[in-house]
């Protein structure tokens, strides 16, 4: 399986691999710091020896696969130079901090809270969730909740557990349709100070700071019990 340089540092731009895989467009190498597409975080985008990634995907396999604009030059051993797209892929950090901010607060402030979804997009976030009434005031409790943390500029971590952790902790699993979570060798959980900490396979900021300030453009009701807010970071 791909090693993921993307889980040891967050913030490597650049790497040589070697590759293991061509299969006309797709590449696969021995270890990337493209983020593949999982867990509603996108996948990244780049080059690898000067050839545009479009998009990073895991195969049936569980490696990583990236997407080329056109088939290679290189083939099987090369060793090659990656390079992510590192302006896209912090504001995704961003917001993806953003949404475990946010999803610390709701749960602090309405308890057993599950959440139906969530997507990051390259300029904004979406997350589902289930509570009863979402409307103004709800949503300028969060901001401010939400910026105080900010503010507050707590470390951001994370850390391997094993299967019994998760058994002892099932809160670490914030998501109400379990089959959503990617099924990983191992377990990975992404922590924010002492407020947040929860199963998360994604790419984070270092500490609260960083993600800017928070703010909620849109909230929607999508059926019983299901709002959806849109969040952007400034
Ligand atoms: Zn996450």
């Amino acid at each position: 399986m791909t090693e993921k340089l993307f889980w040891k540092d967050a913030y490597l731009k650049e790497f040589d691999a070697k590759v293991l895989e061509v299969r006309g467009k797709e590449v696969i190498l021995d270890k990337t710091a493209f983020y593949a597409r999982s867990g509603g975080q996108p996948g990244d985008t780049g080059e690898i020896n000067g050839i545009k990634v479009v998009d990073t995907y895991y195969d049936a396999n569980g490696n990583i696969v990236h997407l080329l604009e056109r088939e290679p030059d290189f083939k099987i051993n090369d060793i090659v130079h990656g390079k992510i797209d590192w302006e896209r892929r912090h504001k995704i950090m961003r917001l993806h901090t953003a949404a475990h901010i946010i999803s610390a607060v709701l749960v602090k402030a309405f308890g057993n809270i599950k959440f139906t979804g969530s997507q990051i997009y390259e300029d904004r976030a979406r997350m589902d969730f289930n509570l009863e009434k979402l409307d103004d005031e709800v949503v300028r409790f969060i901001e401010e909740k939400s910026n105080e943390i900010v503010e507050k500029d707590l470390p951001v971590f994370s850390k391997i557990i094993s299967k019994e952790e998760l058994e002892k902790h099932p809160e670490l699993k914030r998501l109400m349709d379990e089959s959503k979570y990617e099924k990983f060798d191992v377990l990975r959980v992404v922590g924010i100070g002492d407020i947040d900490l929860q199963l998360d396979g994604g790419t984070h900021v270092k500490s609260t700071k960083e993600v800017g300030r928070i703010k909620v453009v849109k909230r929607e009701n999508k059926g019983k019990n299901n709002r959806r807010i849109t969040i952007v970071v400034e």
